[in-house]
């Protein structure tokens, strides 16, 4: 709490700062009591306000806790509150937050990425052990590396969505943000598994996470480096602290192969938006939190609500999300992008049969500075090139600190992605690499 006091005014990592954190349960067995962490706040926590980062959700107060959330209670984590976030998920900047932008930690001028980059800035700077995020087409890879935390995206359909506020249902995973491999290892493992409430959450048993992770392992491995993430547009002080990385894997023994993956951007944007026009058409002012005030009638009302409570990056992908799905455009747009999915999964599968896992940056250049992108949505989303595809194939991805770029003097990251459901081997390749490398610290702010 002393840590949170004194960062918060700083990096707004947090939009809400549990009062006094509730106590854990005494006996419990499980390592994670008594720890302290926070959830970024599109996870619903019953009696604790749930905005999404969003006016239009106001000070609404879910009456019910997300499955992570409730896993995690009962293990005896001790929420320290809810994490800062762009607008219901959609960004790579956290600058959308209705609460203000969280700041990177490690140079208060520039972003800490998105969406999850309150959990990001809270964990770099060691205001909670670990966070939960969400990942659609990036947001805990990219904010992880940005801010020099490990994170990972389970395979989709491996923690129950139940309770996280949707934005785009087909790509949205819940994962941790924490220092470590083996703390994300460790919390992955139990928040993972089946959930009645989730129709898409995965019946097969979750892997032991924790020994994976106490079992490093780099040599013989085959790691895939898709060749289109090193081409142009890769910033060069990026590109040096990956090749170094690359370097200490192969020295510890990892076989190193180029693979390819040629299809990307576009096709995540047509599907996000598209599940996320249809995903945010309950926030009415009829539901849930903000209500326009002195409407005479009822289409007055949604369109009135709607235009108060939403921001402007969160009403040009309803906008664009609609037109897509439109009768007349479906074809052209939306169901292309379904079809190139298909190739990109294909594509995703064909590479890592050659390999065990494919090793590569997760965001072109680091951090940068606070605004720099909020004239020109298309640039921020060239940012995230390198994480989309892999919630378009559905496949896990690992990323962790590689070392720190030597203009920006930033953290750099990388993901390990792997095939499906295979967290375990992820954990295991990972603290490979991360014993092997030097490691980068907490900010200090
Ligand atoms: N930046 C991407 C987007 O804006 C991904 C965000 C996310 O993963 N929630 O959609």
């Amino acid at each position: 709490a002393g840590q949170i006091a004194a960062c918060q005014p700083g990096n707004n990592a947090f939009i809400t700062v549990a009062d006094s954190p509730a106590p854990a349960p005494a006996l419990s067995a499980s390592p994670l009591a008594g720890v302290p962490m926070a959830y970024k706040d599109n996870l619903c926590t019953r009696g604790m306000r749930t905005t999404c980062a969003s006016k239009i959700l106001g000070d609404f107060t879910p009456c019910y806790d997300a499955t992570a959330v409730e896993r995690l209670t009962a293990a005896g984590a001790v929420s320290m509150g809810k994490l800062n976030l762009d607008e219901f998920a959609m960004g790579s900047t956290c600058e959308t937050s209705y609460y203000g932008p969280a700041k990177n930690p490690w140079d208060l001028t520039r972003s800490p990425g998105g969406s999850s980059g309150g959990a990001a800035a809270a964990v770099a700077v060691g205001e909670v052990w670990y966070a939960i995020g969400s990942d659609t087409g990036g947001s805990i890879r990219q904010p992880a590396s940005l801010c020099g935390c490990t994170g990972i995206k389970p395979t989709y359909g491996r923690v129950s969505r139940y309770g996280l506020i949707a934005y785009g249902s087909s790509l949205d995973q819940i994962g941790p943000l924490g220092r470590s491999v083996a703390d994300c290892a460790r919390v992955l493992g139990v928040i993972a598994g089946h959930d009645q409430r989730d129709a898409t959450c995965d019946p097969r048993p979750v892997d032991d996470y924790d020994a994976a992770a106490a079992a490093p392992a780099l040599k013989g491995a085959r790691l895939g480096l898709p060749k289109e993430f090193y081409a142009e547009g890769l910033a060069p002080e990026v590109r040096a602290v990956c090749e170094k990385a690359i370097e200490t894997a192969r020295a510890e023994g990892a076989e190193i192969v180029e693979v390819s993956l040629p299809h990307t951007i576009a096709t995540y944007y047509i599907i996000a938006m598209a599940e996320a026009s249809s995903n945010l058409a309950r926030f009415d002012g009829v539901r849930y939190g903000h209500r326009a005030a002195d409407v005479k009638q009822l289409a007055e009302l949604y369109v009135r609500s709607r235009s108060e409570g939403f921001g402007q990056e969160v009403k040009r992908r309803i906008l664009l999300g609609t037109y897509v799905l439109s009768s007349g455009y479906y074809d052209a747009y939306f169901r292309k992008a379904a079809q190139v999915r298909r190739l990109i999964r294909d594509e995703y599968l064909a590479a890592l049969e050659q390999c065990d896992a494919l090793l590569a940056p997760v965001s072109p250049v680091t951090a940068w500075e606070m605004g720099c992108h909020s004239a020109d949505p298309l640039q921020m989303y060239l940012m995230d090139a390198y994480t989309l595809s892999l919630n378009l194939a559905g496949l896990p991805g690992l990323s962790l600190p590689v070392g720190m770029a030597a203009e920006s003097r930033m953290p750099v990251g990388m993901q390990l992605i792997g095939k499906a459901f295979d967290e375990a081997g992820l954990f295991r390749l990972g603290a490979g690499l991360e014993a092997a490398l030097p490691g980068i610290g907490l900010a200090q702010l």
